[in-house]
């Protein structure tokens, strides 16, 4: 690799942000600058360590500088990423056929996670990840998984020899979504299961044979004990979102599933946290695992612009609709805690004559599909959701995420705000913070260090004065037990009410 192609100011001042360690390897060349010997004395190589993210702007011209004038040498560098590598997608020995569809999918650089995990699976190992939706998982899976399959022609009709398990029909549809965009120039398909909706289609998918399953657990037991899907020759099996699968109650049905599977099988474990619960499934079901985590985003796109209205509960709704009424609202993405409320909300838009459409837990999965595609296309102005059905919506021109109830998980901030400003395109985030919920502003403005920008002059502002701004030093436990007493003094408060009555 040339120099010039490989260290590029544009790209290096990009992944400044998360730049820890810097690596130039200097093939048979001179010392840039202190340069300690390369064991097998052919390389010498540059550790430019713990340029952290302040690195200056002019730092890295001079040592641009310095390296210029190692003209002819060839240069290998190596930009780490929280302490590890950041490599092209091309130094990660992937097949021809998927470097293509990477590039048609316009990723330039692998994330963390892709880096860390794609050869580990490619060497056939277990990997227990912590990884969060929207690091690029699905990808760190999905990519090195296709190429193993894919190395392997089948003879005849194919059958399913990896199996992915996800606890939600969105994140399958997802999964199933993204293995056809970088499969698509290999053998390798795939068949998505879930339930909710008719099994006819799913059942002909996988009579015409499939390399991978996507599923759901349920509909996946299901199908297997009707004599439809087969999993005895599983060879790789991925469990995403492992701890999200236990909440919703999932552990027996992986049970099953595993003692159907070879016990020689590769298995990944993908988890956004890691309680007991987890490590104690890993401990039996994983087999020398390398252990890989990346950390959960604490800042969110630069290119949304993110602001603060402070407005009580009764007003939510006509603040809601003041905004999609005069700003250049197209496509917005309405963020409630509840079920119940998204329904009403939606209701309501629709008497105010503004399209709109709710996705969550209680819907039919033909309802979610068509509220996403609905909305997808643009015949919805604004859906309605709450966060767990938000997981696995990736629509590229959302341009608005409003955060009519804040998040009480300041990760979830992040995760919700992300859903615009997709694909490189910027975006606009309004967040709705009523008294009650300062407390999660301070959270969030804690976790991303910043505070979020105070709107000025709208209506149905709040009639609490505007409270300080939020101490970003302080610890978040002290907050959140700040938060607890407040909330418990509010239900003893309550409490006495109802008992005076
Ligand atoms: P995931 O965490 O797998 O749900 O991925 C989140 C989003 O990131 C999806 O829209 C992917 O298409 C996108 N993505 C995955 N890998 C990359 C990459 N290396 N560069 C840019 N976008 C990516």
């Amino acid at each position: 690799m040339s120099f010039k192609q490989s260290f590029n100011p544009q790209k290096l001042k990009k992944s400044m942000k998360n730049l820890k360690t810097l690596t130039v390897i200097v093939k048979d060349g001179k010392t840039l600058l202190d340069l300690p010997e390369f064991t097998d004395g052919t390389k010498l190589e540059l550790r430019i360590i713990s340029i952290e993210k302040s690195l200056q702007e002019q730092q890295t011209d001079q040592y641009l500088r310095d390296a210029e004038k190692v003209q002819s040498q060839d240069i290998f560098t190596e930009a780490s990423a929280l302490a590890d590598e950041i490599n092209l997608f091309h130094e990660l020995n992937l097949i021809d056929p998927l470097l293509q569809a990477i590039e048609e999918q316009g990723y330039s650089q692998p994330s963390p996670i892709q880096a860390k995990a794609i050869p580990i699976v490619l060497k056939k190992r277990d990997i227990l990840a912590t990884a969060q939706t929207g690091s690029g998982k699905t990808a760190a899976f999905a990519l090195p998984i296709i190429q193993i399959l894919n190395a392997v022609k089948i003879k005849g009709k194919a059958y399913p020899r990896a199996l992915i398990l996800t606890p939600t029909r969105e994140l399958a549809g997802q999964i199933g979504e993204n293995i056809t965009n970088y499969a698509r120039h290999t053998y390798i398909r795939h068949a998505t299961i879930y339930g909710g909706v008719s099994q006819h289609p799913q059942v002909r998918q996988l009579k015409q044979g499939k390399d991978i399953i996507v599923a759901t657990p349920g509909r996946l037991l299901d199908l297997i004990d009707q004599g439809i899907a087969d999993i005895d020759w599983i060879e790789i099996l991925v469990l995403d979102e492992a701890d999200r699968m236990l909440d919703m109650g999932f552990i027996h049905d992986i049970r099953k599933i595993i003692k159907m599977i070879s016990d020689k099988c590769q298995v990944m474990m993908f988890s956004a946290t890691m309680p007991p619960q987890i490590l104690d499934l890993a401990d039996k079901l994983l087999v020398d695992p390398k252990r890989i985590s990346v950390d959960p985003p604490t800042s969110p796109v630069e290119t949304i612009e993110s602001s603060l209205f402070f407005v009580e509960k009764p007003d939510k709704f006509s603040l809601l609709l003041h905004l999609l009424k005069t700003e250049e609202v197209k496509k917005a993405l309405v963020f409630m805690r509840t079920k119940f409320s998204a329904n009403r909300i939606v209701k309501k838009l629709k008497r105010e004559k503004i399209n709109a459409d709710a996705i969550h837990g209680n819907k039919t999965q033909n309802a979610r599909e068509k509220a996403l595609r609905d909305f997808k296309n643009g015949r919805i102005k604004v859906l309605v959701a709450t966060d767990i059905a938000a997981r696995g919506i990736d629509i590229d021109d959302i341009t608005h995420v409003i955060n009519f109830d804040m998040s009480n998980e300041a990760e979830t901030y992040i995760h919700r705000i992300g859903r615009t400003a997709r694909a490189g395109k910027s975006g606009i985030a309004f967040n709705f913070c009523m008294d009650g919920e300062r407390p999660f502003l301070e959270d969030i403005e804690r976790l991303i260090q910043q505070h979020l920008i105070r709107a000025e002059e709208y209506p149905f502002m709040s009639r609490f004065p505007a409270p300080s701004l939020t101490d970003l030093a302080s610890t978040r436990k002290k907050l959140k037990s700040t938060y607890k007493k407040r909330k418990s003094k509010r239900t003893v408060k309550k409490k006495r009410r109802t008992s005076r009555k």
